[in-house]
């Protein structure tokens, strides 16, 4: 067996692609190595959100150039956003590369690696209007053992949000057929998993290109829910103006659907958020997440914002962190505005916030997340809750159990034996800034 070792940044979709590329590797001979000394070919998965990652990226890359340079026999993949947007330029700043392989076409994988092993370079980020599921079919998945499977069920994006690169790198939006979905979360489940998670920049908008039937996320979660076994099901990310009143009645009734939204807001300015090309005022975000919490009890509400967008004023960036307060959002995920090249914001130079204020900014975007976080955290001392186990690991010399309630809260469960992939009930007995601490019960 060779061994590959592939470096993955970003967001859950690249997770997701890595996981099937190192499904079809296996049927090449090639086993995952998590440390990239002992691989022979070596993959790095790209994001290119924010310029960070892709500098992160190139440099990850280098080191491994050298390795090349100092006579060690390796290949190079240079794989995911970056690829896809920069695709032959890779070559020109990183010769030493083998393959860049764009987010299109990660099946063409298997025929690369024949390639570069015939002393080929090669670049196939060549756009493709399919989910390619034929191919999926013939190199079916191969996942890491483990509790939460993700399965992606739309690419890309038809949205243009005016900071975002991913409808230039992933493309136009795509669902994957129901069929070849509920097949793959059927063989997590066989393959014991707990907990899968549906994927998609836009998972609510799963469907709509769909010409020949009505059959939207709704239909999906009722057919997956219908599945033998205790499992748990989760979807991320929602547009907010797409969850429907249908879809929320929906995670209301499976059982199997989990109290948790991931509903990115952007800005809590009505005119930042029209800048950013989102299709929804502050108040109709209100709306959307009042509905969602009227409706299911104890639902976890995560958002996503940005810091410094281009002229966003103070009394503005204000309005974002009062949104947190009055939504009570549980938690956020913050990035401070990096521009994009190909994006329509990254045009407005001149409107451009100075680093040091956005960084301000930024700073207190994470203040206010946190104190939402505790304070969110805090409603669920002495109540019981269902666990799902994640990880077992020693800290300070003792043992803890780790997972994940119903609604996406983190348990800490100090106990010594290894209960990974169980349900377990426990009794909140304290709460932290990021997690909760449980006893077994
Ligand atoms: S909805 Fe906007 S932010 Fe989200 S992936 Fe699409 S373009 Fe990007």
């Amino acid at each position: 067996m060779k061994k590959v070792f592939i470096d993955t940044m970003g967001c859950q979709m690249n997770k997701s692609d890595t996981e099937r590329m190192l499904g079809m590797l296996s049927h090449f001979d090639y086993e995952e190595t998590k440390e990239p000394e002992q691989a022979d070919l070596l993959m790095i998965n790209t994001c290119s959100i924010r310029q960070l990652s892709e500098d992160k990226a190139f440099s990850a890359v280098g080191t491994w150039g050298k390795w090349k340079k100092e006579g060690k026999n390796i290949k190079i993949g240079f794989c995911g956003c970056v690829a896809q947007q920069k695709a032959q330029e890779i070559f020109k700043r990183a010769p030493y590369v083998d393959f860049v392989l764009g987010t299109h076409k990660i099946y063409s994988l298997p025929e690369i690696i024949k390639r570069i092993n015939n002393g080929e370079k090669v670049c196939e980020c060549t756009e493709t209007n399919s989910t390619e599921d034929d191919l999926a079919k013939k190199y079916e998945i191969e996942r890491v053992k483990g509790v939460n499977a993700w399965i992606p069920i739309t690419e890309g994006c038809n949205n243009f949000c005016t900071y975002c690169i991913v409808p230039y790198t992933r493309g136009r939006e795509r669902s994957r057929q129901p069929e070849i979905i509920i097949k793959e979360a059927q063989d997590a489940l066989d393959a014991g998993f707990k907990e899968i998670t549906l994927l998609g920049q836009n998972v609510d908008s799963y469907g709509k290109d769909f010409k020949d039937k009505n059959y939207r996320l709704a239909e999906l979660l009722k057919d997956l829910n219908a599945l033998e076994g205790k499992f748990r099901i989760r979807f991320v990310t929602s547009y907010p103006t797409d969850i429907t009143d249908e879809l929320i009645q929906t995670a209301l009734e499976l059982d199997k659907v989990c109290e948790y939204f991931h509903i990115p807001m952007q800005s809590g300015s009505t005119e930042v958020l029209k800048a950013m090309n989102r299709r929804y005022t502050r108040e109709e975000y209100a709306e959307i997440v009042k509905k969602v919490r009227e409706k299911i009890a104890d639902v976890t509400i995560t958002s996503d914002f940005i810091a410094g967008f281009p002229g966003e004023t103070e009394e503005q960036f204000v309005e974002t962190l009062t949104a947190i307060d009055e939504f009570e959002l549980d938690y956020s995920n913050v990035a401070a505005y990096s521009p994009r090249e190909k994006t329509v914001a990254a045009r407005w130079v001149d409107k451009y916030i100075p680093e040091d204020v956005k960084n301000e900014r930024f700073q207190r975007l994470n203040k206010k997340i946190q104190e939402n976080c505790l304070k969110s955290n805090l409603k669920y001392v002495n109540r019981e809750m269902e666990v799902l186990v994640e990880n077992f690991y020693e800290h300070k010399g003792k043992m803890i159990n780790t997972g994940k309630t119903r609604n996406f809260k983190t348990v800490h469960i100090p106990c010594d034996k290894d209960l990974t992939g169980e349900f377990v009930n426990v009794k909140i007995t304290g709460a932290k800034t990021w997690y909760l601490k449980g006893e077994i019960i």
